[in-house]
């Protein structure tokens, strides 16, 4: 069943009535209620390729479409960065196109984190050249380069796809980058290695039209790795590695998580599936987020609003009659992770005696540099294998016991810690106003500067911590689930004075208490402050703490 611009998929049955509100297809309504689906409808944003390789880069960016500009260019990777020099108290009141510089953040989707040294040397002079330099890792286990200037895309493209990487569908209503545990397929208490399906997941849904028009973005993530390491509480989709008490191991499927406005964290089906099923179950659920999800409001277009409506009851009923055609079996939750951390950071053993090493460069931060000389190290002591985290983390497979030591080394060298401090461990940050249209505050400097300012203020903090901070209302680094959340916005200071601050929320946690932090009511700090405050708030939990409780707010 393929679904073009010009012929929505027609699912399975067709429903008519109170959904027709909605937009949604399935109700019968094709008619674009928003300028998104209009320009979705008039043509499939995995079009713009051609234009951007035949048309755009050689006749530059002026001769940009606009409705491509702001809109299909992202079904491959592309917005338009932040004009230098825009500063936040601006914001509000300046229409998107006066933001727009002429130069691009480019998204290179790597599913499932995977990454060999051949891929990180071809991401490393891809930024150096093209990218001043430029390569943040994402917490989606991606890389981003920004000052990507339009002529210099088709190449940017050939090399990446040389090597079998893509920016394909990495921004855009699409099925974007499929998370994936890092450490599948080594690590020793590995319940289940996913590999499989998220490869067969990748091959089957990205650049397919079938599914290249979705009401909004799908996240999906896979893992089968007890320390539940790809953030599955708040994907559209997750499969989450269970024992099944009479099948064995498999998947938990986890449904309709987000953040944003209106957080969500996802609900349990309460099926399991073997992993041979897992590419046909997850098509089946992008496949009712394309046939049933809501496409008139932008702000309501997620998956969480549909399971909202609908419960796991007849979310898991729909899935079975009109998609799989098959009962799905019960199954049990995942269990407790026994670690906190999540990120597989430090010198662990591999299941075939080797060992993987994970490190922590500064808030996602890296360079083009950097990752080559990552790619070398990687080659010099390891089998050529690297991976990205969803925690904006990286890890070197395959490593001999006798040559850790030396890796460690030669990474602390680059100033990538192997054992990190807990504020340099823990704490992420978005894009900010550095490069983000919608920022309205920076991030990546200022939580630079926080750990420092932290690890030389509670040098014997050895606590595991998350802060993470958002330049916006948006959650791009996930602070409604960390203990300390950032959320970037102008605040008054001392002296009446509009100035770069943040809204605190305190307590959110991902794992199986996930749950989003508490807004601290009318508690904004400035930015200048935010070291104060923090370290206030981490010497109150010291000194109050009971044995064993995590912090929390
Ligand atoms: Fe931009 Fe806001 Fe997302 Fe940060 S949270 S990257 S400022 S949209």
């Amino acid at each position: 069943m393929a679904a073009t611009s010009e012929t929505p998929a027609a699912p399975s049955r067709r429903k008519t009535g109170r959904h027709r509100g909605e937009g949604q297809w399935a109700a019968g309504h094709f008619t674009p209620l928003n300028g998104n689906e209009q320009f979705k409808k008039d043509d499939d944003g995995l079009n713009v390729r051609t234009r951007i390789e035949t048309v755009y880069s050689k006749a530059g960016f002026d001769a940009i479409d606009p409705s491509d500009l702001r809109g299909r260019m992202r079904w491959w990777g592309l917005y338009t960065q932040r004009k230098p020099g825009i500063d936040g108290g601006r914001t509000a009141v300046l229409a998107p196109e006066e933001l727009d510089d002429r130069y691009f953040m480019l998204r290179v989707r790597i599913d499932g984190g995977r990454l060999t040294t051949r891929q990180l040397r071809v991401i490393g002079e891809v930024s150096e050249e093209f990218a001043r330099g430029t390569a943040d890792i994402t917490d989606r286990q991606n890389i981003q380069y920004h000052w990507i200037r339009i002529e210099d895309v088709p190449e940017i493209w050939r090399r990446l796809e040389a090597v079998g990487l893509s920016t394909t569908e990495a921004c855009g209503d699409t099925p974007r980058v499929i998370l994936g545990s890092p450490v599948a397929g080594i690590a020793e208490d590995e319940i289940v290695d996913g590999t499989w399906a998220v490869e067969e997941i990748q091959r089957r849904i990205v650049g397919n039209p079938a599914f290249s028009n979705l009401p909004r973005k799908f996240k999906s993530a896979v893992s089968g790795s007890p320390l539940l390491d790809v953030a599955h509480e708040i994907n559209d989709v997750a499969f989450v590695g269970v024992r099944h008490p009479e099948h064995g191991p498999g998947f938990d499927v986890w449904v309709g998580g987000g953040l944003s406005t209106n957080p969500r964290i996802g609900v349990r089906l309460g099926a399991w599936v073997p992993l041979e099923d897992v590419p046909d179950v997850h098509e089946g659920i992008v496949s009712i987020f394309r046939d049933y999800g809501y496409r008139r409001l932008r702000n309501r277009a997620r998956l969480k609003f549909l399971v909202a409506d609908w419960g796991p009851e007849k979310f898991r009923t729909v899935l079975e009659q009109e998609y799989l055609l098959r009962r799905l079996t019960d199954g049990p939750p995942p269990e407790q992770p026994l670690a906190r951390w999540r990120d597989h950071v430090g010198v662990h053993r591999q299941k075939d005696g080797l060992h993987y090493v994970g490190f922590a460069p500064r808030v996602g931060r890296i360079d083009g540099t950097t990752l080559t000389k990552i790619a070398a190290l990687a080659e010099e002591h390891g089998s050529g294998r690297v991976r990205t985290t969803a925690e904006q983390k990286m890890i070197v497979l395959d490593v001999p016991a006798d040559r850790t030591d030396s890796l460690v080394a030669g990474l602390e060298a680059l100033d990538l810690r192997v054992s990190p401090s807990p504020f340099r461990r823990g704490m992420m940050a978005c894009t900010g106003i550095e490069f983000c249209k919608l920022a309205i505050v920076e991030t990546k400097a200022r939580g630079s500067a926080l750990i420092d300012e932290l690890e030389r203020r509670l040098p014997g903090f050895d606590e595991p911590l998350t802060i993470n901070i958002n330049g916006c209302p948006n959650a791009c680094a996930r602070i409604q689930v960390a203990d300390i959340g950032l959320k970037g916005q102008l605040v008054l200071d001392d002296e009446g004075r509009q100035v770069e601050g943040y809204q605190v929320h305190l307590g959110g946690a991902l794992g199986l208490e996930a749950g989003f932090g508490r807004k601290v009511r009318g508690l904004k700090v400035t930015s200048a402050e935010l070291p104060d405050y923090v370290e206030r708030v981490l010497r109150r939990y010291l000194e109050q703490r009971t044995d064993g409780e995590r912090f929390a707010a």
